[in-house]
């Protein structure tokens, strides 16, 4: 087997050293891990972990904190601060403006339409009955998916696991599971598997990307019904109510009133014939612990870190995020959510020691973005002027606009809109012998005009103007990818919001280049890790290198993060 080590000075190296000079090397060598574990908890903001901690027991946060580096000022430097684009950063170490994902759907200008960032017609799901299905599917972007099968091809620059895949010869095992396929898929890489979760089926499934046939320990798992202790029952608080920051605020005005579900404790997730049970395991913990228990039998199945070759197993929990669309991020449900979550990771964390060892294993936990507070969260606590953002009567007023310009009289100048960018339609521009620069200028100029809009940045702009004159244009540049951005990127106001959920109220969205949704946490723990807090500015592209240099193998290719030298030194 091929070892792959590199020169690495331990601190205890350095102490016999000093004492032991004739019988020890000037350096020790550090062996990698025998795992990597990647978790990542989706929209979890970077102040929420410290803002619950009080409450949470042992071995889950607590170990974190107690035992692990903690980067308390990490900030994503991307526009769009969402799903696919944040997991696809994790993975990759650099920008959706080379890695390519720019958001969980964009405009295919080959295709003419919108694309999901993961699907892919040359696939298709190993199970026929677990395509999504679009008259229950409450998350938009998953509607979008004209074909079942799913991949990685869109991502366009190596992951981490990727390289652990090409420095071993393959030898190394790499997973990646999550409820959410794009939470599971960027990091699994081109080489890894990835597991995700059907609604529609109510299991754990793949695409024939992976496997050609389904591992018998997956068919077991899903067989042997894990979903029943579900049914009939109920998402309850799991401390006395009063110990909460939120215990007096379970009904907020602004919270999602999902049918059978309600707004208030306990959330009834009905019996398993409703046609909205899955979907209502993956808005509680439920999600969160099928997760869990299905990562655990992988970890057994496929033996993952018995040996000195280092595997990797990514796991993304999904159900924060869905928590905090529905309720925000200020309420008992993101309160218990998060204190469920906890209870999970030390479950996660002890079955490591367990079949690992901690100390054979280095763990690194993030998030794929923040999130916003609920909007009347915040008026409620002073006149912020915080408003909702109308994207149909900005568009509105965007066409209506144009009509005085030169090009006024020609139909169909807009191609698309997705928030944030919106897309020339190319076809009429080199039919009519427009220059896309001079049309996307005025529209930005009239995007400029609707209320709750920052600037509107054109492409043009973002490729040739030297002058970035804030962090939030240095996001949106980016986020810029040649192929796949649009013409012209609608920066809101910070304290303007999207609550459309395409048709669906609800009462946060994340997706903005301002920091309440560029912010989260970074920790790292396990082998070789000393206990430190660090606030210097750092990003979430610096986990791949840091992970590379680590091991001793090259960064993906396009990474653009820097190590951390508290993870290595
Ligand atoms: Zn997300």
């Amino acid at each position: 087997m091929l070892k792959l080590l590199r020169n690495y000075r331990s601190p205890l190296s350095v102490a016999a050293y000093a004492g032991c000079l004739a019988l020890l090397p000037v350096t020790a060598i550090a062996e990698p891990p025998r795992l990597i574990l990647q978790i990542t908890v989706d929209a979890l903001r970077g102040d929420l972990p410290q803002r619950h901690l009080q409450n949470m027991g042992k071995g889950g946060f607590r170990y974190l904190f107690e035992k692990g580096v903690h980067y308390t000022d990490a900030h994503y430097q991307h526009g769009n601060t969402e799903t696919i684009v944040g997991h696809t950063s994790l993975a990759t170490g650099t920008t959706p403006a080379l890695h390519g994902m720019v958001g969980n759907v964009w405009f295919d200008k080959d295709a003419g339409r919108l694309l999901y960032n993961v699907e892919d017609d040359r696939y298709h799901l190993l199970s026929s009955d677990a395509d999504v299905d679009k008259s229950i599917e409450i998350d938009p972007t998953q509607r979008v998916a004209l074909a079942d099968g799913r991949s990685p091809r869109a991502i366009l620059t190596t992951t981490f696991s990727d390289e652990l895949a090409y420095a071993y010869n393959g030898a190394a095992k790499i997973f990646a599971v999550s409820v959410k396929d794009r939470g599971a898929i960027p990091l699994a890489g081109q080489t890894g598997k990835a597991f995700w979760f059907s609604k529609a089926s109510g299991a754990f499934i793949t695409s024939n990307y992976y496997y050609d046939r389904y591992p018998q320990w997956v068919v077991d798992w899903n067989e042997a019904d894990p979903l029943a202790r579900f049914s009939g029952n109920h998402w309850e608080l799991l401390k006395p109510r009063q110990d909460y920051q939120f215990g007096a605020d379970d009904d907020q005005p602004w919270e999602v009133d999902f049918p059978g579900f309600g707004r208030t404790f306990p959330h009834s997730w009905g019996d398993r014939s409703g046609k909205y049970f899955t979907t209502l395991l993956t808005l509680s913990p439920a999600g969160d612990q099928l997760t869990l228990d299905f990562a655990k039998t992988l970890v057994e199945k496929e033996q993952l870190g018995q040996d000195a070759t280092p595997d990797y197993l990514s796991i993304s929990f999904s159900s924060n995020d869905y928590v905090l669309h529905l309720f925000g991020p200020s309420s008992l449900e993101a309160e218990d959510v998060l204190l469920q979550l906890d209870r999970t990771l030390a479950d996660l964390f002890s079955f490591i020691d367990q079949t690992v060892g901690l100390e054979h294993t280095l763990i690194v936990l993030s998030a794929d973005h923040g999130a916003p507070d609920a909007l009347p969260y915040l008026n409620k606590r002073g006149d912020l002027d915080a408003h909702y953002y109308d994207m149909d009567a900005c568009m509105q007023s965007i066409e209506k606009g144009l009509v005085n310009t030169p090009f006024g009289k020609i139909q169909g100048l807009i191609g698309q809109f997705s928030h944030p960018y919106i897309y020339l339609d190319q076809k009429v521009m080199a039919q009519q012998g427009l220059d896309a620069a001079v049309v996307a200028d005025a529209v930005a100029g009239l995007a400029q005009g609707c209320k709750g809009v920052s600037e509107a940045i054109t492409a043009v702009d973002t490729r040739y103007s030297p002058a970035r004159n804030s962090v939030v244009e240095q996001r949106v540049w980016n986020n810029y990818n040649e192929r796949r951005s649009g013409d012209v990127y609608v920066v809101l106001d910070s304290n303007v919001y999207v609550n459309d959920f395409d048709g669906l109220t609800v009462a946060a969205t994340h997706g903005s280049p301002w920091n309440y949704d560029a912010f989260v946490p970074i920790f790292f723990a396990g082998k070789g890790i000393k206990k430190a807090t660090v606030n210097r500015p750092v990003t979430p592209y610096d986990i791949a290198p840091t992970l590379s240099a680590r091991v001793g193998i090259k960064a993906p290719s396009g990474s653009v993060g820097q190590p951390l030298g508290e993870v290595l030194d």
